[in-house]
């Protein structure tokens, strides 16, 4: 059993910083504060009962169940600032646990990455944080600026999408035959967008916006050009600039360096730590080296459990991680 007590982040990139120059730096509008709780040990509460379907969201959003009260997670949350709390969650599938009592936290503005094996539940985890799945037990909170939490158990993805958690797949889903600028048009024109436009955000400004996604993502010189002549990862690259015109609060990124060249594996990096800060950024990520070159933080995940957090090297070092892992 591991201690229950917390590790302060700032210790752990204390130690670790004269091993790794390039690695682990954390944002720093991020959270000086940063706590990393060894949440892979930490027994966690039942899942809050559902509220009637008849409450608004909005109070469902503003009230606070008793049973999170009474958890610890105050407690937990208080000394940080978590973003997003995956709490205990559990999913079958014909029986086998995909997830098993899966606990983590994320906080405002970190880059977190998530590996391990396959089959270990990183894309059952990301599933069941976009509303795509619903685990069996437990339960997922996107927790608000005055620390209220929202339930996303609750919520059908589109409804998760809304509320600013912007999910990439692997497989980049551009549309080719139009330009680059156009496509990133076309992703302010959803919902979110929509909003905007209600509150009367002129074009002009859209058009102000979209060029700064474009310098974001490196695309700014291949803004007329039509989005199928781009390679695989200036697509990627798109697709990510076509979240960003969502303006989510936290990005899920799903093995983003995937049949990338080597210099486009590099540039997303930066692109992502760029990102990190102003949202809360969470990579799926097999590529060992892409994870150590952005990682500020790792979990690792196997038989749908966290079998390991912290930075890179002291993950790497973990004979857990080893066994499973990183020696296969
Ligand atoms: P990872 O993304 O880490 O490779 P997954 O989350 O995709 O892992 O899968 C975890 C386990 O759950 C795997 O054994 C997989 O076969 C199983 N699984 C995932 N989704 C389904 C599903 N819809 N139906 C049945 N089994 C599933
Ligand atoms: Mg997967």
């Amino acid at each position: 059993m591991s201690s229950p007590t917390p590790i302060r982040q700032a210790d752990v990139a204390a130690k670790e910083e004269p091993e790794t120059p390039s690695g682990f730096v954390t944002p720093a509008p991020a959270s000086p504060g940063h706590v990393s709780p060894d949440t892979g040990s930490r027994p966690s509460p039942a899942p809050a009962k559902k509220p009637g379907k008849a409450r608004s969201r909005w109070l469902r959003l503003t009230s606070r169940a008793p049973e999170v009260q009474s958890s610890g997670l105050d407690e937990l949350t208080a000394k940080r600032r978590a973003h997003l709390w995956v709490d205990n969650i559990s999913k079958s599938f014909d029986g086998f646990k995909a997830l098993n009592n899966l606990t983590l936290i994320l906080d405002e503005g970190e880059l977190r990455c998530i590996i391990g094996p396959n089959g270990a539940g990183k894309t059952t985890l990301m599933d069941c944080i976009t509303g795509k799945t619903r685990p069996d037990t437990g339960n997922v909170y996107l927790i608000g600026k005055d620390r209220e939490r929202i339930s996303l158990i609750e919520h059908v993805e589109h409804e998760v999408a809304q509320m600013g958690i912007g999910r990439k797949f692997q497989r980049p889903t551009v549309f080719h035959d139009h330009s680059v600028f156009e496509n990133l048009e076309l992703a302010f024109g959803t919902e979110r967008g929509v909003l905007n436009a209600i509150w009367g955000k002129p074009k002009a400004k859209q058009a102000e916006k979209i060029e700064e996604i474009l310098t974001t993502i490196g695309l700014i010189d291949r803004r007329k050009d039509r989005a199928g002549l781009l390679s695989h990862g200036q697509k990627q690259w798109l697709e990510i600039g076509m979240l960003l015109a969502q303006d989510p609060r936290i990005l899920l990124v799903d093995e983003p360096v995937a049949g990338m060249t080597h210099q486009e594996t590099e540039r997303t990096a930066e692109l992502l730590k760029g990102l990190a800060g102003k949202h809360t950024v969470v990579v799926v990520e097999h590529d060992m080296d892409f994870v150590r070159s952005i990682a500020t933080f790792v979990t690792v995940l196997h038989e749908g459990s966290v079998l390991a957090e912290g930075s890179m090297d002291q993950v790497q070092r973990d004979p857990k991680v080893i066994e499973v892992y990183l020696g296969e």
